[in-house]
């Protein structure tokens, strides 16, 4: 049931959304000055990221009292992580060969990328599970070791009987402040998700600025957005059947989540509201508490299908059609790619290079693209953290744990 306090933000938030676009169509660049409300509310969803991530990840591995049961819990989220993205590559690849966005791009303004593309291969993103230093992790926002740490730390506590209950106490105490702090946050959002739309389509150049952006890449961002929106409904077919959800319900309770993703393209960023949604759809707590930051780092299925898109643009802007042996090479590359690709803006757009070097296209094509990747960036992280929150919802589900169960109670 979604409450009266929760009927309020959700229409509150509609009204920043749609006052946003206003703003930023009319006001032009004159509503950058409204940023640091953006700003200001985005800093303070991170500020909560590390700590809510460490007792979260703790209290939900540790919680499910027989650390055997991590095998079946894990098993499951992975299972669902890799098909689903598995899923969304295809989409991608299918829109993309059916709307060939690409055929007839004037290859002009090609140029190089603006910043400087690492070169990401698999046993990188191996190695990026751990790291010599978790303060240092911590300080720099790298979410996954400190997960994979925490995995470990919960671990040891349950095996310590007495001794670790009285560190998982804290824990337990640590998270539920950091939970109460979210809800405050919440009722900023709406402020926050204003400015950052208003100002973010100011920095734009305005409506009309933003149409002809769009004009340009019309058929590319029509093919990602189509592919996007296949994918949120076949999400939504997941929820019903597997997680036997209301879809209407369970995305009220994330609105709040969703809008946030799009205003500030970061799903690392928006994790503190998409667990507060997910913990008031009532998923159960190590469901929603260890499957939302994994999935924050790795499950990206709007990246993903993205991904896909965009390499097949710049090679049919390129004149090369690639075979369907080297789109195979796409699907699985762009699945690594995207659970690669961290949690921040634009971080796709970065990953990609594992795509577009395994299928041997030049680097510089991402610039055919990059005029309108920002837009296109809140699109696919608003899917990103959908994907993440269904998830939370199938595998409170399969393991056991059903809605309103004492398991969801904090
Ligand atoms: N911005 C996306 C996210 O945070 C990642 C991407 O660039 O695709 O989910």
């Amino acid at each position: 049931m979604i409450r009266a306090g929760e009927r309020l933000l959700l229409w509150l938030m509609i009204a920043a959304v749609v006052a946003g676009f206003g703003a930023g169509y009319v006001g032009g660049e004159a509503m950058v000055s409204v940023k640091w409300l953006g700003d200001l509310f985005l800093t303070a969803l991170k500020m909560l990221i590390v700590p809510l991530v460490v007792a979260s990840v703790i209290t939900g591995v540790a919680g499910l009292g027989d650390v055997r049961k991590l095998g079946r819990l894990g098993g499951i989220s992975v299972a669902y992580y890799a098909t689903t993205t598995f899923i969304a590559v295809s989409i991608g690849l299918l829109m993309a060969n059916l709307w060939r966005p690409g055929v007839g791009v004037p290859l002009g303004d090609m140029q190089a990328p603006s910043r400087a593309l690492g070169d990401v291969g698999i046993t990188d993103l191996i190695l990026s599970l751990v790291h010599p230093n978790i303060i240092a992790a911590a300080a720099e926002m790298k979410l996954l070791p400190i997960i994979v740490f925490c995995i470990a730390f919960a671990a040891a506590l349950s095996m310590l009987g007495e001794r670790g209950e009285t560190v998982l106490r804290f824990f337990e105490g640590l998270n539920e402040a950091m939970m109460k702090m979210v809800g405050w946050i919440m009722w900023f959002a709406p402020i926050g998700v204003f400015a950052l739309i208003a100002s973010k389509l100011g920095e734009a150049g305005g409506g009309d600025a933003f149409f002809a952006q769009l004009a340009g890449l019309a058929k590319y961002a029509l093919a990602v957005i189509s592919g996007l929106l296949i994918h949120a409904a076949f999400l939504c077919s997941v929820l019903l059947f597997i997680a036997r959800r209301s879809v209407a319900e369970y995305l009220g309770h994330l609105a709040t989540a969703l809008m946030t993703a799009f205003s500030t393209a970061s799903s690392s960023a928006t994790l503190p509201l998409t667990m507060e949604g997910v913990k008031m759809a009532g998923v159960p707590k190590p469901a929603r508490r260890f499957v939302l930051p994994l999935g924050a780092t790795i499950n990206m299925d709007g990246t993903a299908l993205y991904e896909a898109v965009a390499v097949l643009f710049i090679a049919q802007a390129m004149g090369i059609d690639l075979t369907f042996g080297q789109q195979m090479i796409v699907l699985v590359t762009a699945t690594m790619a995207a659970i690669g690709a961290a949690g921040i803006p634009e971080a796709g757009l970065v990953t990609m290079v594992i795509v577009l070097e395994a299928v041997g296209l030049p680097l510089e094509g991402i610039g055919l693209i990059l005029a309108i990747d920002w837009f296109l960036d809140r699109c696919r992280t608003t899917v990103n953290v959908y994907g993440d929150a269904v998830g939370a919802a199938v595998v409170g589900r399969l393991t056991g744990n059903n809605a309103g169960s004492e398991g969801s109670r904090d």
